[in-house]
């Protein structure tokens, strides 16, 4: 074959859209984002939950150089602060040379993931074991979170208002827990219904103990006393106390290396820290921004961003109100200005699935930071649909800075879909776009992504801080 290339090749390179995939990427850009991605490891088994993002990001952000702000303090070119919405939810500032005069960068992703959190009344005993009552956090197929380990996270706060952090289960040594599922010699029943039917929510119950308590008086429920006395001698709690508690079951395995090539990851709460990391990381590597750069990672996306540390709460709006104040420019206005990266995950074509998705409009592991004009369900459903404007800004911006990326829809038209917290942001009135890594398996205890994925979606946030 000549080297030259002929007419026919040199039009379809001018005229054609073909990407080329990892095919395109550098030694030194796989070696970049392998090293990106121990970091990003680190920061997925850490954060199983919302809190503990918050408190990974303010230790991040700290060591950084940023500090906790105070509305009432002035605020110059190059300063650093960060502010904690309740524990759950965190904002960190870059202050650029125009301030938010001009709008503010927003980069914002999400730091809850689909789990089983415990109801109010967890503790039962049936049949000599210990269980505990759930209600599952989000979209899961529940059948997954059968017969695999899980671990307990969360805050216990006490009648007293004393706040236990509780975390039990992560260490090799520890005991964990598990949502049994039936034998399939006696499943003949259950195999033939339906999936929604064949295990409900009620049968998520967590297995916590077997052994009665010794020494008893009596002869009720020894094995749920058991373990009562047991998180008392622990956490110094008792039953009532779980009445206040924030308590989430997440699976208790840490992230790994998939592949022989070890080219991806697989790991629990990809969605959305995937995109919570290398946000914040852009966040801690901006420098000498011309406008005020916010990373925000928010809480409750997966049951639809309600509450006051969803993003449809007006936390984020009062951070870049207050900034507004400092600039002598109404928040409104400072608003009304701003562009936002909403970073959130996309379905990546999987071809064992191939039916669920259209190609030609699918984003696929390896082909770099995915944009998703628009997410919703039927006909563009609650969705805020990206202005072709932005999207070309977003383009350009990418093509510029030689960032790999695609264009990406959550599966075929009408077979379902979903949201992002897009629609939230542009309902301020912000040009929104949701930007973010490929996963495979969405949504299960263990999720797949691609290095070279996670270091673009990386390099795609800090590009779009330091743009002019
Ligand atoms: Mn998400
Ligand atoms: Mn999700």
């Amino acid at each position: 074959m000549s080297e030259e290339k002929n007419a026919t090749q040199e039009l379809r390179e001018k005229l054609l859209n073909e990407p080329k995939g990892a095919k395109a990427l550098s030694a030194e850009e796989f070696e970049a984002a392998d090293a990106f991605c121990e970091g990003y490891k680190a920061f997925l088994n850490a954060s199983p939950v919302e809190r503990e993002a918050v408190k990974y990001t303010v230790d991040a952000a700290k060591k950084a150089g940023f500090v906790p702000f105070d509305p009432e303090k002035e605020y110059k070119s190059g300063d650093r602060v960060f502010l904690v919405n309740r524990d759950k939810a965190i904002a960190l500032a870059v202050i650029g040379k125009n301030g938010v005069k001009n709008g503010a960068r927003l980069a914002i992703a999400h730091i809850d993931s689909p789990r089983i959190d415990l109801k109010p009344n967890p503790l039962y005993e049936a049949n000599n074991l210990a269980l505990f009552k759930t209600h599952y956090y989000g979209g899961l197929k529940k059948y997954q979170w059968t017969a695999i380990p899980l671990t307990l996270h969360g805050v216990v706060v006490k009648l007293d208002g004393t706040r236990v952090d509780v975390k039990w289960g992560d260490e090799d040594n520890e005991s964990c827990f598990c949502v049994t599922d039936l034998l399939p010699h006696l499943a003949q029943e259950q195999v033939t219904k339906p999936m929604s039917k064949a295990f409900t929510g009620e049968d998520l119950n967590v297995l916590v103990g077997s052994r009665p308590y010794a020494d008893a008086e009596d002869e009720k429920e020894l094995v749920k006393l058991n373990v009562m006395s047991i998180l008392n001698e622990k956490y110094g709690i008792t039953e009532g106390d779980f009445l206040s508690a924030e308590l989430c079951l997440v699976p208790s395995f840490k992230a790994k290396d998939i592949g022989f090539d070890r080219s991806m990851i697989g790991g629990y709460g990809h969605d959305d820290k995937v995109c919570a990391y290398p946000a914040l990381m852009a966040a801690l590597d901006a420098e000498d921004v011309n406008s005020t750069c916010i990373t925000y990672l928010t809480d409750k996306e997966e049951i639809g961003s309600d509450g006051n540390t969803g993003m449809q709460s007006d936390f984020l709006r009062y951070f870049i109100y207050d900034l507004a104040k400092q600039d002598g420019v109404e928040g409104y206005r400072a608003m009304s200005k701003s562009t936002c990266l909403s970073a959130d995950v996309n379905a990546a074509f999987d071809p064992t699935y191939a039916s669920a998705f259209e190609a030609k409009n699918s984003c696929f592991i390896n082909g770099g930071v995915v944009i998703s004009k628009y997410t919703g369900h039927g006909g563009k459903y609650d969705t805020s649909d990206a202005s072709a404007e932005y999207m070309g800004a977003v383009r350009s911006m990418l093509e510029k800075n030689n960032i790999q990326w695609q264009i990406g829809e959550l599966g075929r038209v009408d077979l379902g879909g979903g949201g992002t917290i897009a629609k939230y942001v542009a309902n301020m009135n912000v040009d929104v776009i949701d930007l973010g890594v490929p996963v495979l398996s969405m949504h299960a205890p263990f999720e797949i992504v691609s290095k070279t994925d996670v270091f673009m979606a990386y390099r795609a946030f800090y590009e779009f801080f330091m743009q002019q």
